[in-house]
């Protein structure tokens, strides 16, 4: 039997993860004509704010650069957003706004597409074997960034990591997050045998979350998948399975109790997962870093992240845990270069940040600011053809950024935040 030919390519930029940060990186890259492959494993761009279903930008939303500025127009031309304090979108046309803009700045899109491998030498990774149609495509670049959320690149390649919080290693929840539509008919509520009946709010697994959005359905961020780590592909499976069994027994108690005449329309593509890797850089953001209300800034600031401390409790169903407000702060360049590699660098979720921090820097905006940072990185990196990322000058890369619309001073920023909420008190050790 003649064996399946091994697909090669080469490309300037690798990205790893087409979600808020990977779509912003490479957009950020490609628009400054340098050839890159966004590799994603579902059928979208956007990820968790899009196939993971979750509908709000929960930070400021000024000065997070020309791509989130983009996206935030262009939604607004499909009516898919509107001016509101918690910045409500319909995640189906964001697809289609990030779709767009990639296509625009000529970045090549590999959709049902997971890494597998990493080749790795001397500090330098070379190249990422992909599996896509049961059909293996190996690509070779000069940077690569890791905006994969769990960072799955970074673990591939040896790099050092971080997960959970310091003491117990507990991780964040995971959520599938669902919208409701109206019938205008009484629905009949309906539980399988074997599930048991949720009968008042105490009793819901995960947030109080069922509202009304702008398009008239309703939005759920209800389920609570606890101590399930999502980097364990066996885990990661009975977190779907019983994320879904939530999901069912919350609408039999929302159609009883709340919205009679309402209906599942849809669910996550995949279940929403706020906390996987945290690639170490050569700094790591700590919540001494951001707390005591003083103000972060850094030499190297690359982006401002302004939303409040989310760190939902780790151990109680129900419990939104702590929320506090914090003074935008910088995040450092540093940050986003995984340390002991020259080629490599973080966008996102899993950037070199302490769990209290990712609580906060991990919302959409700053995903998407990050990435557009890292893009334009590589991008000045290619350009001045350094072979180290850490040899780009950092006047240069925060000129060219606020350039496209970064505003780099925290001070300009202005704090995003909900209601506070102090840390159950068996998790207090985290502060
Ligand atoms: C339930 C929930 C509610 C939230 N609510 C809000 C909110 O209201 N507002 C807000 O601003 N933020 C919210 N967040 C946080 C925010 O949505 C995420 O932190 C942010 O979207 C992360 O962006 P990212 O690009 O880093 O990662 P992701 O959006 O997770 O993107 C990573 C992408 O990489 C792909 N990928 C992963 N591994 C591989 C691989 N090995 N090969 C190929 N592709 C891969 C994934 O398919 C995904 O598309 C919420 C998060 C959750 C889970």
């Amino acid at each position: 039997m003649t064996p399946v030919e091994i697909i090669k390519l080469e490309k300037d930029i690798v990205v790893i993860g087409g979600g808020s940060a990977g779509a912003a990186a490479a957009i950020g890259a490609a628009r400054r004509r340098h050839s890159v492959v966004l590799v994603e494993e579902t059928n979208c761009l956007g990820g968790t704010a899009t196939a993971g279903n979750v509908a709000q930008w929960y930070a400021s939303m000024d000065g997070m650069g020309d791509i989130f500025n983009r996206i935030v127009e262009s939604m607004k031309h499909f009516g898919g957003t509107i001016e509101h304090p918690y910045n409500p979108y319909n995640p189906e046309y964001l697809k289609i706004v990030w779709q767009l803009l990639a296509e625009e700045a000529g970045v090549d899109i590999l959709f049902h597409t997971t890494l597998q491998d990493v080749v790795v030498e001397n500090s330098v990774v070379k190249s990422v074997r992909l599996v896509s149609c049961s059909r293996t495509i190996d690509v070779s670049g000069k940077f690569f960034i890791d905006a994969s959320g769990e960072g799955d690149l970074g673990f591939l390649a040896g790099a050092e990591f971080m997960q959970g919080d310091p003491l117990k290693k507990r991780i964040l929840h995971m959520s599938l997050v669902f919208f409701l539509s109206d019938t205008g008919k009484l629905q009949t509520p309906y539980l399988p045998s074997g599930f048991e009946p949720i009968n008042s709010d105490q009793e819901l697994p995960g947030l109080h979350v069922h509202a009304k959005w702008f398009d008239g359905r309703i939005y759920c961020n209800m389920t609570k998948v606890i101590d399930h780590d999502p980097t364990d592909p066996f885990v990661l499976s009975r977190a779907e399975m019983e994320a879904r069994r939530q999901m069912i027994r919350i609408v039999h108690y929302l159609q009883r109790k709340y919205h009679p005449t309402y209906t599942i329309c849809s669910s996550g593509a995949r279940i929403g997962i706020r906390e996987g890797r945290r690639i170490v850089g050569d700094y790591i953001l700590k919540k001494e870093d951001i707390l005591n209300e003083r103000v972060f800034d850094s030499d190297d600031g690359i982006c401002v992240a302004t939303s409040q401390i989310d760190l939902h409790s780790l151990t109680q169903p129900g419990h939104g845990g702590w929320r506090k407000k914090v003074l935008p702060y910088a995040i450092p360049f540093r940050c986003i270069i995984a340390k002991g590699f020259r080629n490599l660098l973080m966008a996102g979720k899993c950037i070199s940040v302490d769990q209290v921090v990712h609580s906060s820097c991990r919302m959409i905006p700053t995903c998407c600011g990050m990435g557009q940072a890292a893009g334009t990185a590589v991008a000045l990196g290619l350009e001045s053809g350094v072979g180290d990322i850490r040899a780009v000058s950092i006047e240069k890369l925060r000129n060219q950024l606020r350039h496209d619309g970064m505003e780099l001073d925290p001070k300009k920023h202005l704090p995003y935040c909900g209601e506070e909420s102090d840390i159950p008190d068996e998790e207090k050790g985290l502060k």
